[in-house]
């Protein structure tokens, strides 16, 4: 999966990582999907996922509506019949990489069927079919209600369906969604961006912001427990600005505080925070809750505020700072991630050294770093003043290897301490387990145990690293 707009920014695939944090350190590689029974003569499917989070549950969903039309997952993409890109442009890499692995299916049998959904299916739109004739579905991420109306079409005959209405009023819903991890389950709570950020494609590709009834959220959080789903990750890419139009009129504190009191919830998270909608009131509630974990992905991207303004991202430095200085006071111990772009125009030495200090008052523990890109239809991509690629190299290095010693630094204070940890993976050559603690950290462990997938367990940390920690398990 991959990473950037305030998802991501931090989420956009084509940027470079440091840190451990959010689960899209891997958010480069395309993730997969589609694995299951081969068996049957229902036509099958497969996607593959570029880009931040929303996409990758954007492609479980999509991956319901198909199941629920009759459809299997195919094992591999060779053997679907319908094969799915969905897309990230948030960088201009991540956009090349899709056009590269499309031209893998210029010769695709001939039955077969190629389409690309996200957010590079709206900004190319028709584009696509002349870039790729071999292509026959764009859908682009604001219409993906529209679906299963499209795949009808091309289950009648169809060779060339769009689907690419930005003037969607209403969210994405689906009856059925596939879930891929067995742990941790995405819910959207809120989809598009109403703000403007001047380097961002999201606003044009995913539409304006629309929150979902708290009642679909809640319910929809319900069905998870009783799945036995034991964390939730709330999505949006403004996630905090989420109003509820029922109503009830939750703001997202007390969305939030509802969410974790469902039985069955151990843990839940959200990401991607906007500053600027994030509130003492969120704070408070994860402070006082035990089930809201303490990590907070807040996307600075500058530490400049003449850079910020050109940014459009309606904070300064200094707002920014009050904010984190809240969650600094707070009871529990929370970790901070973010996302910074280097290089945007106009950025001088002095901004970029902003940054740099930023950085150090601020104490990450992990930040997703990338040099900026111009993307089509961004006011950025007309700024004068382009930092020449060099120069972002240089920059992106410095920033890189100044936060590694600030994560080994914070890591490394917390040799000695015990955790929680869900156990969510396994290592079998190195006979290790892994799994996250509520602070989002990765720990690497070693157990008597033969199968700890899915359950908590605590651990004391021995040995630290800048992305990740080592240690025993104690109970
Ligand atoms: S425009 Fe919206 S999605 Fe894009 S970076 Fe800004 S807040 Fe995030």
């Amino acid at each position: 999966m991959g990473k950037a707009f305030d998802v991501g920014i931090d989420v956009l695939a084509g940027g470079s990582t440091a840190g451990t944090a959010p689960a899209r350190a891997s958010d480069m590689e395309p993730a997969m999907q589609g694995s299951g029974d081969s068996a049957g003569a229902a036509k099958s499917f497969y996607i593959e996922t570029f880009g931040c989070q929303m996409n990758a549950h954007d492609s479980e969903r999509v991956a319901g509506v198909l199941l629920a039309r009759g459809y299997r997952a195919a094992t591999t993409a060779a053997e679907a019949d319908l094969m799915l890109y969905n897309t990230c442009s948030i960088r201009e890499k991540a956009a090349q990489k899709v056009f590269s692995r499309l031209g893998e299916y210029r010769y695709a049998p001939k039955g077969k069927v190629i389409g690309v959904l996200g957010c590079l299916a709206q900004q190319e739109g028709e584009e696509i079919f002349e870039r790729a004739p071999w292509v026959s579905l764009v859908c682009g991420s604001a219409s993906y209600r529209k679906l299963p109306e499209l795949v009808e079409q091309l289950e009648s005959g169809g060779r060339r369906v769009m689907g690419l209405d930005l003037d969607t009023d209403e969210t994405f819903e689906t009856e059925i969604t596939r879930r891929d991890n067995p742990f941790r389950a995405y819910l959207t709570i809120i989809e598009g961006c109403n703000y403007a950020c001047s380097y961002c494609v999201v606003p044009h590709t995913r539409g304006p912001e629309r929150s979902r009834h708290s009642d679909a959220v809640l319910s929809e959080a319900r069905r998870l427990a009783e799945a036995g789903y034991k964390e939730i990750q709330l999505l949006g890419q403004t996630v905090n600005s989420y109003r509820d139009p029922s109503a009830r009129g939750l703001n997202f504190a007390a969305l939030l505080r509802e969410v974790a009191a469902i039985d069955g919830i151990r843990r839940v998270r959200f990401t991607t925070s906007h500053p600027n909608d994030f509130t003492r009131e969120i704070v408070e509630a994860i402070d006082d809750t035990p089930e809201l974990c303490e990590h907070i992905h807040l996307p600075v991207q500058s530490g400049s505020t003449p850079i910020l303004r050109a940014m459009r991202r309606t904070y300064t430095r200094e707002e920014y700072l009050q904010k984190i200085s809240w969650l600094r006071g707070a009871r529990k111990d929370f970790s901070l991630t973010t996302d910074v772009i280097v290089g945007f125009p106009g950025e001088t030495e002095a901004d970029f050294e902003e940054t740099i200090t930023l950085l150090d008052t601020v104490g990450y523990d992990g930040v997703f770093s990338f040099m900026y890109s111009p993307r089509p239809n961004t006011s950025a991509s007309s700024l004068v003043g382009a930092v020449p690629e060099e120069g972002k190299k240089r920059r992106l290095a410095i920033l890189q290897e100044r936060q590694r010693q600030i994560q080994l630094c914070r890591n490394e204070t917390l040799i000695g301490r015990e955790f929680e940890v869900l156990v969510d993976s396994h290592h079998a050559a190195r006979g290790q387990w892994a799994g996250r603690t509520a602070s989002n950290r990765v720990v690497n462990f070693v157990s008597e145990r033969e199968n700890l997938l899915g359950e908590f367990v605590f651990v004391k940390v021995t040995r630290a690293g800048p992305n990740s920690l080592v240690g025993e398990q104690i109970s």
